[in-house]
């Protein structure tokens, strides 16, 4: 049997930070300092900057992502951006990052809109999945997760195998999200495999090669702990993600592993 073939991925989430005078600057600082082929590196500026770093990484092997695309293609909604309006500007797009299931109640119904319209659109969705510390602490992390899975991604892959080709999806405990905890290394990777469990379960194509990231304050000195497990292909980094320093020794580790992993046979 060939061994399974993942990625390694970065993915930085600029959340509401950054103006258009200094995006540019940042996202060519980044890419010049994390010059590691092997590692896929995403940067998620706010919307109103994906057309400036869109320029300032032309000509590098860093990819766009957006935030966050409306669950609709086109419509009166006033101050919304969809997937469609996204094409050409970015290649990847966040997909039910807690911050908008807490601020904009995004169910998890209205994400699988979101997840399709990205697919129409040809975007790469990252689908942010993660329990509450109460639900951890009830024993309840792996149905939380197993729920907002069949939620989002349930009506997708339905439509047949393939249909979620491409997607990635984040595992992001809520409460290690901008609080400086992290999860631990072991429950990150057994939740990575519970993720793609899952989606085999629902039936997805080649579920085995399905990338899942670990998001949660990640820094240069914690990453090593997650990349440490087999089942775990990257982080989605959100503070650091704004620090050059902190995205070069993210990305400098994340190529130790997709060395290894290239050298194994498994990436
Ligand atoms: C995130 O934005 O998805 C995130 C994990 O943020 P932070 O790294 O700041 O916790």
């Amino acid at each position: 049997m060939m061994p399974v073939v993942r990625p390694v991925v970065i993915v930085a989430n600029w959340k509401m930070h950054t103006t258009l005078a200094d995006a540019g600057e940042l996202a060519s600082s980044i890419a010049r300092a994390t010059a590691h082929p092997r590692v896929t590196r995403v940067i998620c500026p706010p919307h109103v900057s994906l057309a400036a770093v869109s320029a300032a990484l032309r000509g590098t092997d860093v990819a766009v992502g957006a935030q966050d695309c409306h669950s609709e293609a086109f419509g009166p909604y006033t101050g919304s951006v969809s997937a469609p309006m996204l094409a050409g500007l970015a290649t990847w797009c966040l997909v039910g990052h807690s911050e908008r299931r807490r601020d904009q109640t995004e169910t998890d119904e209205l994400i699988s809109r979101k997840l399709l319209r990205c697919f129409e659109a040809g975007l790469r969705p990252v689908l942010c999945v993660g329990e509450q510390l109460e639900e951890r602490d009830d024993g309840r992390a792996a149905a939380t997760v197993r729920t907002q899975l069949e939620g989002a991604l349930g009506a997708i892959i339905g439509r047949g195998p393939d249909a979620a080709a491409g997607l990635v999806v984040a595992y992001e405990p809520v409460w290690a999200i901008g609080t400086g905890r992290t999860a631990r290394g072991a429950d990150a990777a057994s939740m990575a495999q519970a993720i793609r469990d899952v989606a085999d379960g629902l039936g997805m194509d080649d579920a085995a090669s399905l990338p899942v990231l670990y998001g949660g304050s990640v820094t240069s000195a914690t990453i090593g702990e997650f990349l440490a497990e087999p089942t775990i292909d990257g982080a989605l980094v959100g503070g650091a993600s704004l620090k050059v320093e902190e995205m070069a020794g993210i990305v400098a580790r994340a190529s130790v592993t997709a060395e290894a992993r290239q050298s194994a046979g498994v990436a």
